[in-house]
């Protein structure tokens, strides 16, 4: 399995401004954001994409959705938000270690792009 940025990240080899961390999960901001919040909920054990998620990451895969729910809260998206996983090149995945986007503070449109 090939390492990723997101793994420098989880170890702190690379600077990434962090708003929440657990022992199975961090969140950081986009470096890239296309919101006002953009935020990123990614579990440390590396996952590569969530069609290789196994039911062994039942438990993982539910706590990461509620540590969204509880970095949107702190991040004041009390207006709601958008939660995205990119699943795969055709998902438009690009960087190869499960994530979920937070994307608030704006009004978002569907269908997506
Ligand atoms: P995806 O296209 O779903 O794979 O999303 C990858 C996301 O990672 C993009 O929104 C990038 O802007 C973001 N990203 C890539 N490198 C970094 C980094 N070093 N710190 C924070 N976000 C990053």
């Amino acid at each position: 399995m090939s390492e990723t940025i997101f793994d420098k990240i989880i170890r702190k080899e690379i600077p990434a401004d962090i708003v929440y961390e657990d022992d199975l999960a961090l969140a950081f901001k986009d470096i890239n954001p296309q919101a006002p919040v953009h935020i990123l909920v990614i579990p440390k054990k590396p996952i590569p994409q969530l069609s290789e998620a196994n039911d062994d990451d039942q438990a993982l895969l539910g706590h990461l959705l509620l540590t969204v729910k509880k970095v949107a809260t702190e991040a004041g998206l009390s207006n709601g938000y958008r939660v995205v996983i990119n699943s795969g090149s055709d998902g438009g995945q690009t960087v190869y270690h499960l994530h979920l986007h937070i994307l608030g503070d704006r009004q978002m449109n569907w269908p997506p792009g």
